[in-house]
């Protein structure tokens, strides 16, 4: 469930009182000043320029639009994140190529990255024409390796920190390292929109050829005239009323995620067979933790994670599997896939706690309790 700090009403009102129930609209202005103005101070490079659309996937897909991406090309994504990572990458036509993830944080694994780039070459002749790195449950990635790799090859990286609104690598957001990053403000993220997403450009230029995208692209002419595919993409001025309203309390939001988290770490440190899954990237980071995870080795907890989901859920507390891999995924089977078994790993033990803003620290308490008294 969402949690709103009393302001979203007030911008909505607003919007219905100057008659701006349509997309576009001075609170899609506003939530989009916000989010520069909030990124600005800690962004890893340059300029910050936000475009509010009506989806995370919607950013991803434009960001892959602005790459000129299509039909043969090939995209490198993580393969352990949520379906929409990759979708996009089938909407234009294009083939995902999945990559594992490393230890430390669950995201790519930087030699891997290497190693498929390099493969893909060989086998095609061409490189891949983009890099989806993902920030699992608001981990940091091992980002800079990962740029770096990607420089090396000039092949332009779209972060996807749908899940890791507010997370820092080395003191900056992610989400602001590579050439694209997206955000995602979907009902269970960090902040809400009721539905929505951002995409983060670095040039004034580069975010306005995005809207133009993103509104149908119509040519500047008297009449409606069209010379590309466009998308009806952007964010309604409703929407980002309730996005105005959540980027006052997303520091709140954030603090509580990440309080939740370490009651988790300290609560089930000393229980046998459970871990909670804590990002290490040998860089100063400061997760977000949107989700508390964790790990249960049946040997030494005695139970499955599966047992312990089921015990959760007799007490009316929902926790979740970790998300299955994409190279695991039926509709992905015939995309090439460079894997090390990391991921397929703690897909076989993970599970998600609750972890939102509505978690108090007696719900965690208790479902601290009953992970510990399984007998
Ligand atoms: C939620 C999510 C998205 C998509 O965001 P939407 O706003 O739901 O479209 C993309 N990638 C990841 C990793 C996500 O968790």
């Amino acid at each position: 469930m969402a949690h709103m700090g009393g302001a979203e009403q007030r911008f909505i009102h607003e919007a219905f009182d100057t008659n701006w129930v349509v997309p576009l609209g001075p609170n899609v202005d506003g939530f989009e000043r916000d989010l520069e103005d909030w990124l600005s101070p800690h962004a890893a490079q340059g300029d910050i320029y936000v475009v509010a659309l009506s989806a995370g996937t919607a950013a991803i897909h434009l960001a892959l639009v602005m790459l000129g991406i299509g039909p043969g090309d090939e995209v490198i994504c993580q393969s352990f994140t949520f379906s929409a990572s990759a979708n996009p990458i089938r909407y234009l036509g294009a083939t995902p190529v999945f990559v594992d993830s490393e230890e430390g944080s669950w995201d790519m694994d930087p030699s891997l990255l290497k190693t498929a780039i390099e493969d893909r070459i060989q086998k095609t002749g061409r490189k891949p024409k983009a890099i989806i790195p993902v920030y699992l449950y608001g981990n940091p990635a091992r980002i800079d390796e990962i740029m770096q790799i990607a420089a090396s090859y000039d092949i332009p990286v779209v972060e996807d920190s749908a899940e890791a609104m507010g997370s820092m690598y080395d003191g900056k957001y992610c989400g602001t390292f590579g050439k694209y990053g997206i955000l995602s403000f979907n009902g269970n993220k960090m902040i809400t929109t009721s539905g929505g997403g951002a995409l983060i450009c670095h040039s004034k230029a580069e975010a306005d050829r995005v809207k133009f995208f993103a509104t149908q692209a119509r040519e500047p002419f008297p009449y409606y005239q069209h010379e590309h595919i466009g998308y009806n993409y952007r964010l309604s001025n409703i929407s980002a009323g309730i996005g105005r309203g959540q980027m006052l309390i997303l520091e709140e939001h954030i603090a509580h995620h990440q309080h939740i988290h370490y009651i988790y770490i300290e609560q089930l440190k000393d229980v046998p067979g459970i871990t909670v899954h804590t990002p290490v990237v040998g860089k100063e980071i400061q997760p977000n933790y949107w989700l508390s995870t964790i790990l249960v080795d049946p040997e030494l907890y005695g139970h499955t994670y599966q047992e312990l989901a089921a015990l959760l859920a007799e007490h009316e507390i929902e926790s979740r599997p970790l998300w299955k891999p994409m190279h695991l995924q039926p509709v992905f089977a015939d995309a090439p896939a460079y894997v090390n078994g990391v991921s397929e790993r703690m897909f076989a033990q993970g599970l998600c706690l609750p972890s939102g803003p509505m978690v108090t620290e007696e719900d965690v308490q208790r479902i601290v309790s009953i992970i510990k008294d399984f007998k």
